[in-house]
């Protein structure tokens, strides 16, 4: 009898222990906790906890209600009073490029010639026959009152190819073999704006290459195959989310990058996401792209729908196509690469399938040009109502193009760093009153234009810090020019902020999905160790990223899950 009254209060326990305490599923995959949360969203601007179920951000708020309600989450990770930014996105970046400069030999802190060769003797032993050894960064400027000769070189690598260029790309030191290669002896005549270095008494060169004798060698550099490829995209990509980057607009894509992109993802392999702009220059692959039509990804990985074109060169070498005659050089006005013809045609068949068009644009002369391609090409589809056509750099523009963009719904596409990279020289190539309309940021976002920020990596650093630090006080990490260089085109925190966030997805088509934390949107976070909001400029450049997630997965950083 006690027995069965046993039984009969251990199943009302156990009925209501299934009752009043549930062991359901775990509410969230994912608890971050006592951080400080920068969530981008105007509605909850700070936050202290975040919950993330599957790839999708669940829920935003204070951390004694997440304990609450999602104290089972399968993994929480106290942030110990972290900052959680959105997914910081980098809306222009050469991939393959950053990962062939991480892949080659670095001879970057070499002191000397011995050392220098010591290291390609060392790469040598690990190539294969006729592997080209690659290398850069011994510095030109500090060894020209005594280069080296490839006597060297060609004793520890008579077979293999050596081109090792220099730290500022205007000298390349090359071996026999190389210079073999590329046909070049003693007859070879030097080429205009190059010099073949040789030896005084017998004429041979030297295997010293400066600036464009260089490309003598260079087009004898075997392109890189897939394998080669998807290594260099693999080693760019981790380097990214080191620097907290979650998403990226890679802004000339061929074929073989493309297919590069596609196996990483299927071997898991790629922790990025991708905005892919397709060589425009490549008829074949225009043609290809047209009839299939955008691509865009479910899982926002890989995304195609825009196609890159070049309407001029660069300001440094005056090759960006300007209006008037360049302030010190009053024979040239740059060079237009793509007509204007070719940049309606292509946008016009764009539109009517659903791409963007992505222009590199420099001189006023170029921009102004690709305006009014655009003008023409969106005054004649009517259909295309939220085209976001792009003007990659916008640098130098003429007062009255400015507000054309917001007007034509032009984006903008701009990179803080090229105008602290720029200052010391860019108001000698244009003059006073036409440097008013160049890295124009502030007279840009006045008129109502969207404006996403990027680095334009390798040619700059890839660590967004240093762009948002550029961005508010447009001063060289040493703080030069003291008060900023045309402080008036400054940014805010918020602006330069949104620059890597929001605006950077606009750009791409998916300001609902990233850009900012609110529940519903992808999970993207990059944790930093500072309160942002509480740094002077000049302290942006001392934060250290902790950790980075993409689509709720810590793909950089420690876990440290309690
Ligand atoms: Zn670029």
């Amino acid at each position: 009898m006690r027995f069965a009254v046993a039984i009969v209060v251990l199943v009302l326990v156990a009925g209501a222990g299934l009752t009043l305490f549930p062991h359901p599923r775990p509410a969230a995959d994912l608890l971050l906790l006592s951080a400080h949360v920068v969530t981008m969203d105007a509605s909850k601007s700070e936050a202290q906890a975040v919950a993330v179920l599957g790839d999708r951000i669940l829920w935003v708020g204070s951390d004694a209600e997440a304990r609450k309600r999602f104290g089972n989450a399968s993994t929480t990770i106290d942030l110990h009073g972290a900052t959680v930014l959105p997914g910081i996105i980098d809306a222009h970046v050469h991939l393959v490029s950053l990962g062939q400069s991480l892949l080659r030999l670095n001879l970057k802190d070499v002191s000397d010639e011995a050392e220098a060769v010591a290291r390609v003797k060392q790469r040598i032993a690990s190539a294969a026959p006729n592997e080209w050894i690659l290398g850069w960064g011994w510095d030109e400027g500090k060894w020209a009152s005594h280069y080296p000769t490839n006597k060297s070189l060609n004793e520890v690598s008579p077979d293999n190819p050596v081109f090792l260029v220099g730290l500022h790309g205007f000298a390349a030191w090359a071996n026999q073999r190389a210079l073999q290669l590329a046909g070049i002896t003693k007859d070879t005549k030097d080429s205009e704006n190059g010099k073949i270095l040789r030896d005084e008494k017998t004429g041979e060169p030297t295997g010293i290459l400066l600036n464009r004798a260089q490309a003598l060698v260079e087009q004898h550099i075997p392109p890189l195959t897939l394998e080669q490829t998807k290594k260099a995209v693999e080693v760019a990509a981790r380097e990214c989310v080191r620097n907290g980057l979650t998403s990226v607009h890679d802004a000339r894509v061929s074929p073989l990058m493309l297919e590069a992109f596609r196996e990483l993802i299927r071997e898991d392999r790629l922790p990025l996401r991708i905005y892919a702009i397709l060589d425009g220059a490549d008829s074949a692959l225009v043609k290809e792209w047209l009839t299939r039509g955008p691509e865009i990804d479910p899982d926002h990985r890989l995304t195609i729908r825009s196609f890159k074109l070049f309407a001029d060169g660069a300001l440094g070498s005056r090759g960006a196509a300007l209006l008037q005659p360049y302030s010190d050089s009053p024979q040239s006005k740059g060079v237009v690469t793509t007509p204007e013809t070719e940049i309606y045609n292509l946008t016009r068949r764009a539109l009517e399938k659903g791409f963007q068009v992505c222009t590199h644009a420099i001189g006023d002369a170029a921009n102004r040009m690709t305006l009014d391609a655009y003008a023409r090409a969106l005054s004649e589809s009517p259909q295309a109502r939220d085209s976001r056509l792009r003007i990659e750099h916008a640098q130098v523009l003429s007062p009255v193009d400015i507000a054309r963009f917001a007007q034509l719904r032009v984006i903008p596409s701009m990179q803080p760093t090229h105008a602290t990279s720029d200052m010391a020289w860019a108001e000698k190539r244009v003059g006073a009153a036409r440097i008013k309309g160049a890295y124009a940021w502030r007279s840009l976002l006045a008129t109502g234009a969207h404006l996403p920020l990027s680095s334009d990596f390798p040619g700059e650093t890839l660590n967004p810090f240093y762009g948002i630090y550029a961005a508010l006080a447009r001063q060289d990490p040493s703080g030069n020019p003291a008060g900023g260089w045309y402080p008036e085109q400054r940014l805010t925190l918020k602006e330069a902020l949104r620059g890597y966030t929001i605006e950077a997805a606009y750009a791409e088509f998916e300001e609902k999905t990233k850009g900012s934390i609110e529940p519903g949107k992808l999970a993207d976070f990059t944790v930093i160790s500072q309160d942002i909001n509480r740094l002077a400029p000049k302290e942006v450049l001392s934060i250290r990223v902790l950790k980075t997630f993409v689509g709720g997965k810590l793909v950089y950083g420690a876990e440290a899950a309690r």
